[in-house]
């Protein structure tokens, strides 16, 4: 298993090689820790291994941990999880960023609740393989969603957000993949601060890096299983 900086190392190794199998250029592609369930102990092994960006899935749990770790002021907090309409104004006051927007109404509150200081980074969750069980904006919601979202003066649109259903094949996972990297380079022509394109985890981020991810979300390959 090794420590949590050893397994660190070797997810970005990992990201490294797989970044320059799929021919892109250098650093193209961002790790984010993902630490939901997890010890703020272990947060602090990773930043001291000199990790940076955390991410988490629960609005308290999430809270508590960065009110904890506030001294660590260069820590980049992520927020991907599932969020409720009425969860959202400690999101919008304590992280830098939000993956999981997925209909106007979250937008609408974080934009009103975030301060003008300065803006919340977000993107939009796309449930790209229509799974009835998935939070996500339709494919067909995206581009609206995407235009309203850049006229709120408090949020910055940076990109897309997915969680593919997991597939028997590669190549069935590889589709839905692409299909997200379409929709992004799509939206990047018309909005030029896009940027960011969330996907891949664990068990398929070389893969993702393939079709284009610029960030992979990586929990269990880094601080082991969850309960
Ligand atoms: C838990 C989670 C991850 C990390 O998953 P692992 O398989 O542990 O790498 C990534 N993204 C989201 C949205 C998650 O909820």
């Amino acid at each position: 298993m090794g420590t949590i900086a050893e397994r660190l190392k070797i997810a970005l190794k990992t990201i490294t090689q797989s970044v320059c199998d799929a021919n892109r250029p250098a650093n193209s592609v961002k790790l984010l820790a993902v630490t939901k369930t997890k010890p703020v102990s272990d947060i602090v092994q990773a930043y001291e291994a000199g990790h940076r960006l955390f991410g988490e899935n629960y609005v308290q749990e999430g809270v508590d941990k960065i009110q904890q770790l506030s001294e660590f002021s260069d820590i980049e907090w992520h927020f991907i999880g599932p969020l409720q309409s009425n969860k959202t104004r400690p999101v919008a006051e304590n992280f830098h960023w939000v993956h999981s927007i997925d209909r106007l109404k979250i937008a609408q509150r974080l934009n009103d609740q975030r301060s003008a200081h300065k803006t919340l980074n977000v993107c939009i969750q796309v449930n790209v393989d229509n799974e009835s069980s998935k939070a996500g904006a339709a494919m067909d919601e995206v581009s609206a969603l995407a235009e309203q979202i850049s006229a709120m003066p408090n949020l910055t649109l940076r990109g897309l957000m997915t969680i593919p259903k997991a597939q028997q094949n590669e190549d069935m996972q590889r589709k839905s993949l692409l299909v997200m990297k379409e929709l992004f380079l799509q939206l990047q022509t018309k909005y030029p601060q896009i940027d960011t394109l969330s996907m891949g985890m664990s068990n398929d981020m070389q893969l993702a890096i393939e079709c284009g991810s610029t960030m992979v979300r990586i929990g269990s390959a880094i601080f082991g299983s969850r309960q």
